[in-house]
């Protein structure tokens, strides 16, 4: 029988990637420039609408960085964080010399909490700063509670970073994740729902401020005929090399949401007699996600030897990839020396949670390998 090792998220090629690519070195533009970067960053403006300028960048943690940058964090500043994220989502405050404060999850969509994010405000005002920035992420490609993070950064007038590395292609009530953000981050790394081997992307709400961007993604450059710097700079530019993958990724992105979905919609099918097992959805047809990961909460029954531990195991053995969800920031050694606020959701959910195979390249045969895992370790512990 065919063992071949199942992925939890892996590259998914269109087909006209290296047309693309082949351009570029036919016209010797392999440089961090070019016509690939220019028409990738077209792509995705028209993508998201909203009158969004797009910059493409080598990677969603430098559009992060960037994205900080641009708001005006400084060192010693405090910048609010979801807790449950990849570090990546984090980092980027370190490197601004600031300082993050984590912030619970909700149930609902596994994103910052409303009420926790309210008392990390008013308590780190009352402290003497006043929080600078949000970074607020969809997780898994479901969209944060849009309407309600909005209110309360706008009433507090605290800008919002919007994490959208892993929510290209989802969208709340008609509009595109990344949109949403006083900043949109977006990631094309190669387990994203669309890659350029690496990279990234900013969103920025004018021309101009995505000028501002590519400015300092070009190590901030004066206008003048020798290099002249007021600014520091970065080397953050993409690739017009990964660009041609990704306007070739671009042409496919909607059929690989539409195959991602389709995933989750198995996953609900499988899960479906399964009462110690959730699949993780969107709270309302308001909400559109990519599914970029399909995840779920395994409710432990320690007797009946069902934890997510032992099901993560069980498609171990069979070759699968599975993986506990992100481990909360506040629980990491790095950032244990800051503050968090709220309670246990995020701890919890990254105690029982495991992401499954969520390719738009999973076959058939492969979805029955993973389908025949589960139903017997479920037959094997009832
Ligand atoms: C992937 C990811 C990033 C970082 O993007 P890179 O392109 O890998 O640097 C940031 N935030 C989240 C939530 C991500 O999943």
């Amino acid at each position: 029988m065919n063992n071949h090792k199942i992925w939890l998220s892996s590259p998914h090629m269109g087909g006209s990637e290296q047309n693309y690519v082949n351009e570029a070195f036919d016209t010797n533009w392999v440089a961090p420039l070019g016509p690939n970067v220019n028409g990738l960053e077209q792509d995705l403006e028209s993508y998201l609408g909203q009158d969004a300028a797009v910059g493409a960048l080598s990677s969603g943690t430098a559009a992060i960085h960037l994205g900080l940058v641009l708001l005006g964090v400084q060192a010693g500043d405090v910048v609010l964080c979801q807790s449950m994220t990849f570090s990546a989502s984090a980092n980027p405050i370190l490197y601004q010399g600031a300082i993050p404060v984590f912030i619970d999850s909700e149930s609902q969509t596994w994103n910052l909490c409303p009420i926790a994010l309210e008392q990390a405000i008013v308590s780190e005002i009352a402290k003497g700063k006043k929080p600078k920035v949000i970074i607020a992420v969809h997780l898994y490609g479901v969209p944060y509670q849009i309407e309600t993070i909005r209110a309360i950064a706008d009433a507090y007038q605290i800008p919002i970073l919007e994490d959208s590395a892993e929510a290209l292609g989802s969208s709340y009530k008609g509009q595109k994740c990344g949109t949403f953000g006083d900043i949109g981050v977006l990631s094309f790394n190669g387990n994203k729902i669309i890659t350029t081997s690496g990279g990234g992307a900013i969103v920025t709400p004018t021309a101009a401020l995505k000028q501002k961007a590519l400015f300092y993604a070009t190590q901030s450059r004066d206008d003048a005929p020798h290099y002249q710097h007021s600014a520091i700079g970065y080397n953050y530019r993409m690739s017009n090399i990964c660009a041609g993958i990704g306007r070739g990724q671009m042409e496919v992105l909607d059929g690989h949401v539409a195959l991602r979905r389709k995933m989750n919609a198995f996953y609900q099918d499988v899960f479906s007699d399964i009462a110690a097992v959730s699949v993780f959805t969107v709270p309302s047809s308001d909400y559109f996600a990519n599914y970029w990961l399909s995840a779920i909460v395994v409710e432990p029954n320690l007797e009946k030897g069902i934890h997510r531990e032992a099901l993560r195991l069980a498609f171990e053995a069979a070759n699968i990839e599975c993986r506990p969800l992100w481990k909360p920031m506040h629980l990491q050694p790095i950032f244990q020396q800051y503050a968090y606020y709220g309670s246990n959701i995020a701890e919890t959910l990254f105690e029982n949670g495991l992401c499954l195979p969520s390719g738009s390249n999973l076959t058939d045969d492969e979805r029955d390998r993973i389908s025949a895992v589960i139903q017997e370790f479920f037959n094997k512990h009832d």
